[in-house]
C-alpha cells in the first residue's frame, strides 16, 4: 500500500516535511559522498553579504546555483559545494556608520578604526541566520557549514599572495589620476562600479558662461563693447577650477554682435545655441583662438585656494593679481553639443587632467574629499550639488552668466549609498589590466555563456574597452593593500604572506593575536632595504571586488595550503552563475584575476540571469515599496513552485517580470496537476492492492501505454539533453508539456481502464505505465523541484521496495530506452490531440457538450494524416464522444458549412458536425450526465471512490426511460448495485437537477 494521497495538498507544508526528512537522512552530504572519486564538478559559489535581509533576486541567482550540481551529482559526477560570505567593504561599512551615527571619515576616525572594524566584524553576519534557513528552505545545496569568509587572515593571506605575484610582475602602479570618487564614501571607485550606478534622467543644470577676453584675436571690432567666449557646463561646481578653455583647431568659430557684447563660439553650433538679437560679424578658425587671453571666472588667489603648476610633477605658484588663463586646441571638442569652447577644469576630468600634463595648464583644486568647497567663496563649505545654484549666482552678479537652464541626462551615483560621482585628480593603485587584453580576450573565448549573446557582448565590449583597475580604496574595513613606504627614502615594497612579513629586518609592532585588518597591520613596521629607515603600510584598502575575485584560491589559502589546487580539478570552476550585472562585478574580478595570476579562465560555464523587476518592469525598491519579500511567496505557494517560475517561466538572461499571481498560476497549471495525477494513481492503486513489481512486469501494453512510454523515454533524452545544454527553461518547459499529456491524455484516455471492477492484465498494464512515468519523473523533476521529487519518490519507491536507495536525490539520472521510442506513434497522437480540440471548438460553437455523444464527425485532412488517425482511431473516437469519423478533403468538409454544419479549421485539417442530435443519442447524453450527478454527489456525501451504493431517481416518464435503458451503464460508472425508482428513504443524499430540460431527484446511499 502507499500513503494515501489527498487531491489537495499544502506544497509548503509538505516542502517542511521533507526537509525534515533530508536533515534526518543526511541526504545532501550523502549524495555528495557516495560519489566521492567519480570525475569533479565544481560550482563556485559567488559570495554574498550577509548583511542584509535575503531578497527574491538572491533566491533567483540561488535555485540556479542549484540545479545543475544536483543534475550532475545525479549524473555520477562528485560535486561538493561550498558556501561563502564576503565581508569587507562599503556596504558593510555604510551599514555600521548609519547604526552608529557617524557621517564621514573623519567622525570614523574619532570613534576609532578597531572599534568602527570590530562593530564591522560583528554586522557581517547580523543576517546570517536568515540567509542560511532561506538557502535551506528553497533547497539550495550547499556546505553552509564549511563556508569561506573572506575577513579571516587565511583568505587575507592569499589575496595578499595574489598582489604581491601582480606586483612582482610590474602590474601594480600608483597613478595621479582622474577618478570617479564618491564624496560620501570619501573613495575612488573603480570601472566597474560605476557601471553599476548609472542612472538616466536625473536633473542637472545646463548652463551657458561668459569667459571675458582681454587679450588677442578680436583686432578689427570696435572696442566699445566686452568680448566673451560662450561656455557649456552641467556641472557649474567644477567652474571655480578652469584653468583652460578648448577649441578644435580646424573647426570654424564665429564673432556675434550683440547690443552688449560679443560672443565667440561655434558656427556649428550657433543655431543649436540660439542667440535672437545677435548677428554673425566675423568668422575665425579655431587655430586663430589659440592663445587668447580671458580673465578666470574666480581669481583662487581671492578666495584663499592655491594655484598649482602641472608638469612632470605640480608646483604651488605664487599669487598673482591680473591672472589670466588661454585657449589651447585639443581634439576631443564636440561639435554635437555645447558651444565648441569646452570648459577645462584639470581637477575634475580625465581629460582635462591630461590636458594639463600636456599644455603645462594650472591646477585648481576647489573641492575636499567630501564635495565640500573649500577656500572662502561665498558658496565654500557647501557640497558641491548645493553650491551649483550660488556658483550660478555668483556669475550672475558678474554678468557672466549668459543662460541657465536644467537637463536630463545619465550620470553616476555610487552604487553603494546613491551620491552622484565625483571626478577628482588623486593618487589611486591601480592594476594594470590593460597589460593582459589580449589574454584576457583569448581566455573569454574558451568560456560557455548562457545566454550565448552575453560572451562578445557585454562582457566580450568589456574586455575589449578594458581599462587599468583602480582598486585601492581609502577607507577602513577591508583586506589591508599590502605595500609599505619607507618614511626615510620613500621606497615601496609589496608584501605577499605573513611569513615574509615576519622574516623583514627591523619587524616590529605585532600584538598578538593575529588580525590581518586595519588597525593592527598599521602598526606593524619593518626596516627599508634600501636606506634601513622605518617602513610603514600605505593607509589603503582594497577593493572588495578583488576579495571575492580571489576566491577559487583564497577560500583553500592557495598557496600557503592546497599547492595542487591549480592541477586537482578544483579549478576552474565547471560552473557559475549570477546576474547580469557580475558582467562587470564578480565575473570581471573572477576572470581578471586568474588571467593576471594564471592566464587561465575561471570558468567554464556561466549562466548569467536577468534581473527581477516587479510586475510593471519596474525596479524593485524599499522607497517604491514594491520588494518582493522572498518569505511570503515561499510560505504561501512553496519553494518548488518559486523554483519552477524561476526555472521555466523566462529564458535565463531575460528579466523577470515578478508578479506572485505567476507563481500561483505555476502552482496550479503544473505542479497542482501534477498532483492531480500522482493522487489518482495512488487512490485507484490502493483500491486494486496494485503493487508494483521489482522487475519489468510482463505485461501487455496497450496503444496507449506504448505511446506515454516512448513519450517518457524521449522526455528522458531532452531533460538529460536540456540541463547538460545549462538550460533548465527548455528542461522545465518540456516536463510541463508531458505532464500535461499524461493528465489531459493518457489518464484521461486511461480512466475506463482504472476505474473498471476486473483486474484484467489492461487494468495492470495501465497501473505499470503511469507507475514507471510518475516514478521516472520523479527522478527527472529533481533537481528543479526537489521537494515534490522526494514526496513521490518516498511514496512510490521508498515505501515499497526497501533495498531503494531512500531518496529522490541519491539515484542515478534516468537513462532513456530509446529502443522504445516510437516517433510515429508520437506524431500519430499528437494529430489525433489536434483533431479532438478541433471537434472539441466545433461542438462548443454549435452549443453542444462534450459529454453528448455524436453520430459522426466529419475530419478534412490529407492521406497521410487520415492513415496517422487510423491507426489511433480508437482513441480519437472516445476522445471527442463521437460514433463514427468520416475523412474527407479539407475543401469538402469545409463546403458541409452550406449544409448547416458546424465546421472550424486549422491548417492543415478541419472538422464538422452536425447540430442535429439524434434522439436515442439525446437519451445516451442524458445517461451520461446523470452519471458525473451521481459521481459528484458521491464525493459531496464523502462517499470513499470505492464504495458500492444504491441510486433513488425521480422523474417525468422520459427520465425513466433514459435510467432503465442505460441501467447497465449507470450501474457499472456509479459502482450502484440497484437503480430503484421512487422516494428515497431517511438519511440517503439527495439532490434535484434539471437535465436536457427535464427535472429529476436522485439519491445514493452507501451500502454496508
Ligand atoms: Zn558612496
Ligand atoms: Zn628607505
Amino acid at each position: 500500500m502507499f500513503h494515501p494521497v489527498d487531491s489537495r495538498t499544502s506544497f509548503p507544508q509538505l516542502e517542511e516535511k521533507i526537509f525534515g526528512l533530508w536533515q534526518e537522512k543526511d541526504v545532501f552530504r550523502r549524495s555528495i559522498e557516495a560519489r566521492r572519486g567519480r570525475p569533479r564538478f565544481v560550482l563556485y559559489e559567488g559570495p554574498p553579504t550577509a548583511n542584509g535581509s535575503p531578497g527574491i533576486h538572491h533566491v533567483l541567482a540561488r535555485v540556479f546555483k542549484d540545479v545543475i550540481p544536483r543534475y550532475k551529482t545525479m549524473k555520477g559526477y562528485y560535486a561538493p559545494r561550498i558556501a561563502g560570505w564576503d565581508t569587507h567593504g562599503l556596504p558593510v561599512e555604510l551599514e555600521v556608520e548609519k547604526a552608529l551615527g557617524l557621517a564621514s571619515k573623519k567622525d570614523i576616525e574619532d570613534f576609532g578604526i578597531d572599534k568602527f572594524n570590530a562593530r564591522c566584524r560583528e554586522s557581517v553576519f547580523s543576517y546570517l541566520k536568515e540567509w542560511e534557513a532561506i538557502t535551506e528552505r528553497i533547497a539550495f545545496w550547499v556546505d553552509l557549514e564549511n563556508a569561506y569568509v573572506t575577513m579571516n587572515n587565511d583568505y587575507i593571506e592569499t589575496v595578499w599572495w595574489a598582489i604581491k605575484e601582480m606586483w612582482d610582475k610590474g602590474l601594480i602602479y600608483q597613478g595621479y589620476k582622474v577618478t570617479p570618487h564618491c564624496p560620501r564614501c570619501g573613495t575612488s571607485l573603480s570601472s566597474h562600479e560605476v557601471a553599476l550606478g548609472y542612472k538616466d534622467d536625473t536633473e542637472d543644470p545646463s548652463v551657458y558662461i561668459k569667459f571675458k577676453v582681454v587679450k588677442g584675436l578680436l583686432g578689427g571690432l570696435p572696442k566699445d563693447k566686452p568680448a566673451y567666449f560662450l561656455t557649456w557646463t552641467t556641472t557649474p561646481w567644477t567652474l571655480p577650477g578652469n584653468t583652460a578653455l578648448a577649441v578644435a583647431a580646424d573647426a570654424e568659430y564665429a564673432v556675434l554682435e550683440g547690443e552688449d557684447d560679443y560672443l565667440v563660439l561655434a558656427s556649428a553650433l550657433v543655431g543649436v545655441v540660439g542667440l535672437d538679437g545677435y548677428k554673425v560679424v566675423k568668422k575665425l578658425a579655431g587655430s586663430q583662438l589659440v592663445g587668447a587671453e580671458y580673465e578666470p571666472l574666480f581669481n583662487p588667489h581671492e578666495f584663499g585656494v592655491e594655484r598649482w603648476h602641472m608638469g612632470s610633477e605640480l608646483k604651488v605658484q605664487g599669487a598673482v593679481k591680473n591672472l589670466t588663463y588661454r585657449v589651447i586646441a585639443t581634439d576631443f571638442v564636440s561639435m554635437e553639443e555645447g558651444t565648441g569652447i569646452v570648459h577645462m577644469a584639470p581637477a575634475y576630468g580625465e581629460v582635462d587632467y591630461e590636458a594639463g600634463i600636456e599644455h603645462g595648464l594650472d591646477f585648481v583644486h576647489t573641492v575636499d574629499l567630501q564635495g565640500i568647497v573649500t577656500g572662502s567663496y561665498p558658496f565654500s563649505g557647501r557640497f558641491v550639488k548645493d553650491a551649483d545654484p550660488l556658483v550660478l549666482e555668483e556669475l550672475e552678479k558678474k554678468n557672466l552668466l549668459f543662460r541657465s537652464e536644467k537637463i536630463r541626462h545619465t550620470y553616476p551615483f555610487c552604487w553603494r549609498c546613491d551620491t552622484p560621482l565625483l571626478y577628482y585628480a588623486k593618487q589611486t593603485w591601480y592594476i594594470r589590466t590593460t597589460a593582459v587584453k589580449d589574454e584576457l580576450v583569448a581566455r573569454n573565448d574558451e568560456i560557455n555563456w548562457y545566454p550565448e549573446y552575453i560572451k562578445y557582448g557585454r562582457f566580450g565590449d568589456w574586455l575589449q574597452n578594458n581599462v587599468d583597475w583602480a582598486f585601492s580604496r581609502e577607507r577602513y574595513w577591508g583586506t589591508p593593500l599590502p605595500v609599505w613606504r619607507c618614511e626615510s627614502c620613500g621606497n615601496y615594497e609589496c608584501v605577499g604572506g605573513v611569513r615574509e612579513l615576519e622574516k623583514k629586518p627591523g619587524f616590529s609592532g605585532f600584538k598578538e593575536p593575529l588580525d590581518l585588518h586595519r588597525p593592527f597591520v598599521d602598526e606593524l613596521t619593518f626596516d627599508c632595504s634600501s636606506c634601513k629607515g622605518k617602513m610603514w603600510r600605505v593607509s589603503e584598502v582594497i577593493d572588495c571586488w578583488f576579495d571575492s575575485g580571489a576566491m577559487p584560491i583564497a577560500q583553500h589559502h592557495y598557496p600557503y595550503e592546497n599547492k595542487t589546487l591549480l592541477e586537482d580539478g578544483r579549478f576552474p570552476a565547471d560552473y557559475i552563475s549570477e546576474a547580469v550585472d557580475q558582467t562587470r562585478g564578480w565575473f570581471y574580478s573572477l576572470h581578471a584575476i586568474s588571467t593576471l595570476l594564471f592566464d587561465r579562465r575561471c570558468f567554464n560555464n556561466v549562466i548569467c540571469l536577468g534581473h527581477v523587476l516587479d510586475a510593471k518592469g519596474e525596479k524593485m525598491s524599499k522607497a517604491k515599496g514594491n520588494v518582493v519579500e522572498p518569505w511570503a511567496v515561499i510560505n504561501k505557494y512553496g519553494a518548488d513552485a518559486l523554483r519552477w517560475y524561476f526555472f521555466a517561466s523566462t529564458a535565463a538572461g531575460n528579466v523577470y517580470r515578478f508578479d506572485e499571481s505567476m507563481v500561483a498560476e505555476v502552482s496550479r497549471r503544473f505542479l497542482s496537476t501534477l498532483w492531480n495525477v500522482y493522487s489518482f494513481f495512488v487512490t485507484y492503486a490502493n483500491i486494486d492492492h496494485f503493487t508494483p513489481s521489482g522487475e519489468r512486469a510482463k505485461v501487455e501494453p496497450s496503444e496507449l501505454d506504448c505511446w506515454i512510454i516512448s513519450e517518457l523515454n524521449q522526455l528522458i533524452v531532452d531533460v538529460d539533453k536540456g540541463l547538460d545544454g545549462y538550460n533548465p527553461t527548455e528542461t522545465g518547459r518540456r516536463i510541463e508539456g508531458f505532464v500535461d499529456d499524461l493528465s489531459n491524455w493518457y489518464v484521461r484516455r486511461s480512466r475506463r481502464r482504472f476505474w473498471k471492477s476486473e483486474s484484467d492484465a489492461d487494468k495492470l498494464a495501465a497501473y505499470t505505465t503511469l507507475y514507471q512515468c510518475l516514478v521516472t519523473l520523479s527522478k527527472l523533476l529533481a533537481p528543479l523541484a526537489p521537494f515534490l521529487a522526494e514526496e513521490m519518490y518516498q511514496n512510490l519507491v521508498c515505501s515499497v521496495f526497501t533495498e531503494a536507495p531512500d531518496s529522490v536525490h541519491l539515484v542515478d539520472f534516468p537513462v532513456a530506452d530509446e529502443s522504445k521510442i516510437d516517433k510515429q506513434l508520437g506524431d500519430d497522437i499528437r494529430l489525433a490531440m489536434r483533431v479532438s480540440s478541433l471537434g472539441r471548438a466545433a461542438r462548443s460553437q454549435a452549443g453542444i457538450k462534450v459529454r453528448q455523444p455524436l453520430a459522426v464527425n466529419y475530419v478534412g485532412i490529407d492521406l497521410k494524416g487520415r492513415e496517422s488517425l487510423e491507426r489511433v482511431k480508437p482513441q480519437i473516437l472516445e476522445e471527442m464522444n463521437v460514433k463514427e469519423l468520416i475523412y474527407d478533403t479539407v475543401e469538402n468538409v469545409a463546403a458541409l458549412a452550406e449544409d448547416g454544419y458546424v465546421v472550424v479549421g486549422e491548417s492543415p485539417c478541419n472538422s464538422a458536425i452536425s447540430p442535429e442530435v439524434p434522439a436515442e443519442l439525446l437519451a445516451e447524453g442524458v445517461a451520461r450526465e446523470v452519471v458525473r450527478r451521481l459521481q459528484t454527489m458521491r464525493r459531496s456525501a464523502g462517499f470513499d471512490i470505492a464504495d458500492h451504493i444504491t441510486t433513488y431517481y425521480q422523474g417525468e416518464a422520459y427520465i425513466g426511460q433514459v435510467m432503465a435503458d442505460f441501467a447497465d451503464y449507470i450501474k457499472q460508472e456509479t459502482l450502484s448495485r440497484e437503480l430503484v425508482e421512487g422516494v428515497p428513504e431517511e438519511g440517503v443524499f439527495t439532490e434535484r437537477h434539471k437535465l436536457s430540460g427535464y427535472d429529476i431527484a436522485l439519491g445514493v446511499k452507501r451500502l454496508a
